[in-house]
């Protein structure tokens, strides 16, 4: 399995792929660019945001970069699933679901 999943690349056509779109192993997430599977979108509103911070621990995908310093800045949409759970941990309604 491990085998097939080096196979994979930009240009695997879906003959090609794993079963039901499987990743195997550990330690490949920079490797699939989940953000491409998104249906619903995160938006910043940084003039609403008071960089608390409390965002950025709850994204399951390090989707949202922090700058030296301790502030968070804009979304990193390659990895970015829109699951929404950073929009529901804002508690000043920073972050809007498109
Ligand atoms: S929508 Fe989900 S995946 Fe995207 S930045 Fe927010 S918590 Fe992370
Ligand atoms: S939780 Fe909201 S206010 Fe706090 S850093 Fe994130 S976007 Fe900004």
């Amino acid at each position: 399995m491990a085998e097939k999943k080096c196979k994979i690349n930009a240009n695997s056509t879906w003959q090609e792929m794993t079963p039901g779109g499987t990743i195997y192993d550990a330690a490949n997430s920079l490797e699939f660019t989940t953000g491409d599977w998104r249906s619903r979108k995160p938006i910043w509103l940084q003039e609403k945001c008071k960089q608390c911070g409390l965002c950025v621990p709850t994204c399951p995908d390090s989707a949202i970069p922090v700058i030296e310093g301790g502030n968070r800045t804009d979304f990193n949409y390659d990895y970015c699933k829109g699951c929404g759970v950073c929009a529901k941990a804002c508690p000043f309604n920073a972050i809007s679901m498109e």
